[in-house]
């Protein structure tokens, strides 16, 4: 799959580490320059750093509005477009819902749901101008229901509404919207799961292994580049066939 970004602007949320930080660099290296956007900057500075120039950090919480407007805003001012946004930054505080409390709740819808639709918003508003552009949502393989996670899977599912809607209503606009559900990708993420657990989903893999970071990146390359032009309102697993 070539997907040459030579030349395009890009933001990858929560790009400090794991699968963000696995798509900033291939973005990177398919010559885009990424604005690798995290509420850890140091990470994110760590991460800009291995992509090469001209990939550069930037602080950013996505479940504030005021700065996913202004982290939008200052690629327009500094690149004068936005070509492609990665909607990657997410969380999880997962527990079984008659012990979930309003807090876990409202950190993960706020985090992987609200922050997907500020910086939708945001993103949009330029893209719809200039006539062209890429969003790529990460959503999860836990959209369809999953054990401990009723506010993961609200949010990862509502996402995948929102793609769908603003695919419908950007395309006259020519901008892409598509969602990504990776399976079990080994990050801090699903490091931090109970082995047991851990064990019985590597199980129900039949490619036989965790995914990779890059795994998830080649797809959102792929995604962003000029030849996925005709491609919209996707929804598309990256699961070792997780789902099958
Ligand atoms: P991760 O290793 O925990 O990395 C997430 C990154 O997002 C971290 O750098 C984190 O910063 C940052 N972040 C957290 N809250 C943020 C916020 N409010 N604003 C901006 N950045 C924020 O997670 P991952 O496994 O790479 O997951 C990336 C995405 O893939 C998430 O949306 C996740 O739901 C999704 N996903 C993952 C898997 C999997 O198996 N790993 C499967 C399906 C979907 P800190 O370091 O400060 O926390």
């Amino acid at each position: 799959m070539s997907a040459s970004l030579e030349g395009k602007i890009a933001i990858v949320t929560g790009a400090g580490r794991g699968i963000g930080e696995g798509i900033a660099r291939k973005l990177g290296a398919e010559g885009a320059t990424v604005a690798c956007a995290d509420v850890n900057t140091e990470d994110a500075g760590r991460v800009a750093q291995a992509c090469g120039h001209p990939a550069y950090a930037v602080r950013l919480d996505v479940s504030r509005a005021s700065e996913c407007d202004s982290v939008v805003q200052a690629t327009v001012d500094r690149h004068g477009r936005l070509d492609v946004l990665v909607n990657n930054a997410g969380i999880n505080r997962d527990a079984m819902l008659h012990k979930m409390t309003d807090e876990q709740w409202d950190q993960v819808i706020s985090v992987d749901l609200t922050g997907v639709f500020f910086m939708a918003r945001a993103a949009s508003r330029g893209m719809r101008s200039q006539g062209s552009g890429r969003i790529v949502n990460i959503s999860s393989a836990s959209w369809m229901g999953n054990v401990g996670q009723a506010n993961y899977a609200a949010a990862k599912a509502g996402v995948i509404g929102l793609s769908r809607t603003a695919a419908r209503e950007l395309a006259r606009s020519q901008v892409t919207v598509n969602a990504i559900c990776p399976g079990f990708i080994d990050t801090a993420m699903t490091r931090g799961i109970p082995q047991q657990i851990r064990e019985a989903q590597l199980a129900r893999i039949p490619l036989g292994r965790a995914g990779q970071p890059a795994d998830v990146a080649a797809l959102v390359a792929f995604l962003a580049s000029d030849e996925a032009g005709y491609i919209t309102g996707e929804v598309i697993n990256v699961g070792g066939g997780y789902v099958l």
